[in-house]
């Protein structure tokens, strides 16, 4: 990991011909396919800004044309440098479009870029609005275990199994807020960029979008967890 061994594979200049080639994936000169260019990320893979708003048709345009330029199937006559080329940059090419085909995902890898992605302690507590809620979900979750356990009648079972039903489609409705404030977020995170906002005001907002993505994560648990027990009842 030291400067002058990466030094040594991250040229930007074509091996063959020289040219520079300024992180194109195949040379401007004489069109060999290029390694992945030196801190590349996948913004910078399919060649558009490091924004939070993106064009899903022009990404999903990018990303066929890419694919079946950088498919292996057109480099079995080519050298076997190229051909592990192809297959690198096609791997990368998969998960960079999965991963900014996701608004979710897109914000989560671009807080990551930034270092400002953390998953501390305060994933585990429940965002204060919904502390309440979550009590009595524990609460009839741990009913409802206990009634199965003990073969507990029809009807308590049931009246359980509608409760939670009912808390089911509440987080699922909070989960969809919380995906409204993200996206809200994303375009404050864009239009600052575009102003020129200075990094403070930057790091600031990548701290709300962090705070909102803990916030999903625990109530996106909260809803497979109470889906889990309703499926477990089924069997
Ligand atoms: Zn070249």
């Amino acid at each position: 990991m030291t400067a002058s061994s990466t030094a040594a594979t991250t040229s930007t200049n074509c091996r063959n011909c020289s040219a520079a080639t300024n992180g194109a994936h195949f040379c401007p000169g004489c069109g060999k396919i290029q390694p992945l260019a030196a801190g590349a990320d996948y913004f910078g893979f399919f060649g558009i800004p490091r924004k939070l708003t993106v064009d899903l048709a022009t990404l999903e345009r990018k990303f066929h044309s890419l694919s079946w330029k950088l498919h292996p199937d057109h480099f079995v006559r080519a050298s076997e440098d190229e051909r592990q080329r192809s297959l690198d940059l096609s791997s990368q090419l998969n998960d960079a479009y999965r991963t900014l085909g996701d608004p979710v995902a897109r914000v989560e890898y671009l807080l990551s870029l930034h270092g400002m992605r953390k998953q501390g302690q305060k994933k585990q507590q429940a965002p204060p609005e919904l502390l309440e809620e979550v009590f009595e979900l524990n609460e009839s979750l741990d009913e409802l275990r206990e009634a199965r356990a003990s073969g507990g009648n029809a009807a308590r079972m049931s009246g359980l199994r509608a409760k939670l039903e009912s808390a089911q489609q509440k987080f699922e409705s909070s989960l969809a807020d919380v995906d409204q404030e993200l996206a809200r977020v994303s375009a404050d995170w864009d239009a600052a960029l575009d102003s020129g906002a200075d990094e403070v005001t930057m790091k600031k907002l990548m701290e709300r979008m962090n705070e909102v993505l803990n916030r999903r994560s625990y109530i996106r648990n909260l809803v497979n967890g109470v889906k889990q027990e309703l499926v477990t009842g089924d069997e």
